[in-house]
């Protein structure tokens, strides 16, 4: 089994699903990959550009190490890692996707979400990102669409399973969030603070300066985990939650596979859902599948 976690930024993996990876780690028998799509030199106000890519390179890194998980930024055709808030400029956006999905083959892949309300706030990378993989999703078992930009690539007929794809929460989207999938990952909890707390740069530093994510600078850890919970617990009001336990949501799109509910009830360890949102689910997912027909 393969995962794949696609994102804009260093440090959104942590904060959405870095606990359900961290089970599925302990549970054996997954092959994790986080791919991040751009190069992370803007979020600082003292650090330079440079400085900030290279750190934030670096703390991605060391979360890797923790977690155990593969990490890779996405390169572009060309091998450059794309910019920030420049999406305009990339055109080739969709076939770098392309390509790292189809190298890796994943059997689910965790993205943003869009948001469904034009009202609602967004940050402009997660959108891209959402967008792009859900763009993508139908060309990821077309072999020969971006052979323009990956002619090594030619000769490579053999069929690609399109993966599961999942959408993570997203804390830039006001607007109510729906969920599907509700995983308890209080077991995993101290690793996930300390796969957060390598992002020293981010949540110690830009985080609170730039003011939108109810974060003080932590002097130690174990400060950092008490915000931490605080965060966990700031996004289960905001699912309607009525729980103290760390939580990660996930919605099921019909972008890829439909997937059945026993299917994910295997394969996704320490779900959590009352009978009325399974059954919702699985009469969402037997109605794609019927269209599909
Ligand atoms: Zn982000």
């Amino acid at each position: 089994m393969k995962w794949m976690f696609v994102h804009a930024h260093y440090d959104d993996f942590e904060f959405t699903a870095g606990g359900t990876f961290e089970l599925r780690r302990r549970a054996g028998g997954a092959e994790r990959l986080v791919v991040i799509c751009t190069d992370g030199a803007s979020g600082h106000h003292f650090r330079s550009r440079e400085e900030t890519a290279s750190v934030r390179l670096a703390e991605q890194q060391t979360s890797a190490q923790i977690g155990g998980y593969r990490f890779e930024p996405l390169r572009l055709p060309d091998g450059r890692i794309p910019r920030e808030a420049r999406w305009e400029q990339e055109p080739d956006l969709l076939p770098a996707l392309w390509k790292a999905i189809r190298d890796f083959e994943p059997d689910y892949l965790f993205c943003p979400p869009l948001p469904g309300s034009a009202l609602a706030g967004i940050h402009v990378d997660h959108v891209t990102i959402a967008e792009a993989v859900r763009r993508v999703a139908y060309l990821i078992n077309v072999p020969h669409v971006y052979l323009p930009e990956y002619p090594e690539c030619a000769g490579d007929e053999r069929p690609r399973k399109t993966p599961v794809i999942l959408q993570v929460a997203d804390s830039y989207v006001e607007e109510e969030q729906e969920y599907d999938l509700l995983v308890d990952v209080e077991p995993v909890f101290d690793a996930v603070a300390r796969m957060s707390w390598s992002h020293q740069s981010q949540i110690r530093e830009w985080l609170p300066w730039v003011g939108r994510h109810r974060i003080e600078p932590a002097a130690t850890l174990d400060e950092w985990k008490v915000q931490l919970r605080e965060r966990y617990r700031f996004r289960n009001r905001k699912l309607g939650l009525d729980t103290e336990r760390p939580t990660e949501p996930f919605v099921v799109t019909a972008w890829g596979e439909i997937p059945s509910l026993e299917q994910l009830r295997r394969d996704i360890p320490g779900l959590t859902l009352d009978l009325n949102r399974q059954a919702r689910l699985a009469d969402k997912l037997a109605r794609w599948s019927e269209d599909r027909m």
